[in-house]
């Protein structure tokens, strides 16, 4: 086990991380059913730290940007619920799904509430909820993405939510049926819209490694300003941690041990509560849409330092 006495410490465990990644063969496959992402190498590879003073640490293409897709849904979360509180536990629940991130079977038994909101139809509806209290949900997600990370610079990749509009049909059955249930407040086409400018926001490694950081600082903002109350701060840890890769979940528990939250960018972030947050990303995905390095690279960071929650 690698010390942690001193921060400086993170730089050469992530070295050794890359090293590591390197030697590995195999490394999944970049998505495919969103035509703007499926071209790149399966085996570019970034890390970064960030310690709860922004302090940032990283290895590879770490500031490389890239989609950041579904790791978006942790912070519309935190912005619905600063805003709206428990209600919204109303609208959607708090279960590990078993299914795939884009699966409509359990929506009809379940009266149009999605389990958890990670998966696709969940994240639907945090993100109507946001935009009917906001009038732009995907431009508040922006502006709080850039005043975490410090990077002004971050924005949409309008071909990334192009493409994925021209390809958007499941996730239009999902706001569709979800809406038959009376659980989407705003007409379809505007909450696809405001989902899929959400999916295409671009930023590296250490972005959001920075951005993650009131998660790791229980609900407090890069300013010093508190965002969520700890109780709520430790709610979207437990979501993570249950649910933030899918089904596959439980796998990522037992081999990282941290609340994680995967996109099909290739993108990971992760949380040590208390004291500091990653990002890891590799476009290669498993078949559950999670990145085989990125899972293998936290495997290894928690390994080499003993920083899990467990
Ligand atoms: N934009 C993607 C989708 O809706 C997000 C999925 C993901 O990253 N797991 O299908």
């Amino acid at each position: 086990m690698v010390s942690m006495a001193s921060s400086l410490t993170f730089q050469p465990v992530l070295e050794r991380i890359a090293e590591d990644m390197e030697r590995r063969p195999g490394r999944g496959r970049a998505a495919d059913y969103i035509p703007a992402l499926a071209a790149f190498d399966a085996r570019r590879f970034g890390m970064a730290v960030a310690e709860l003073d922004g302090t940032v640490y990283g290895v590879g293409e770490w500031r490389q940007p890239f989609s950041a897709q579904s790791i978006t849904k942790v912070f519309t979360l935190a912005l619905g619920l600063a805003r709206e509180g428990d209600e919204l536990w109303e609208h959607v629940g708090r279960e590990p799904s078993g299914n795939p991130f884009n699966s409509l079977v359990q929506l009809e038994y379940e009266n149009g509430i999605p389990r958890n909101p990670f998966i696709n139809a969940g994240a639907l509806v945090v993100t109507d909820r946001l935009h009917t209290r906001t009038g732009h949900a995907a431009d508040t997600l922006l502006d709080f993405l850039r005043a975490e990370s410090g990077n002004p610079d971050l924005t949409f990749d309008q071909g990334v939510a192009d493409s994925e509009t021209a390809h958007g049909d499941r996730n239009a059955a999902l706001a569709h049926f979800m809406a038959s249930y009376g659980n989407v407040d705003n007409p379809v086409p505007v909450l696809l819209d405001q989902y899929f400018r959400q999916c295409s926001i671009e930023a590296s490694c250490a972005d959001l490694a920075l951005a993650t950081g009131f998660l790791a600082r229980h609900g407090v903002r890069a300013d010093g300003t508190r965002l969520l109350t700890r109780s709520q701060a430790k709610q979207i840890n437990a979501a993570m941690l249950t649910c933030g890769t899918y089904d596959a979940a439980g796998d990522f528990a037992h081999r990282v041990g941290l609340p994680g939250k995967s996109g099909v960018g290739g993108g990971i972030i992760a949380v040590v509560p208390g004291r500091c947050t990653l990002c890891v990303w590799s476009p290669g995905l498993d078949e559950r849409g999670n990145s085989v390095a990125g899972v293998a690279a936290l495997d290894l960071f928690t390994t080499l330092t003993g920083l899990s929650v467990f």
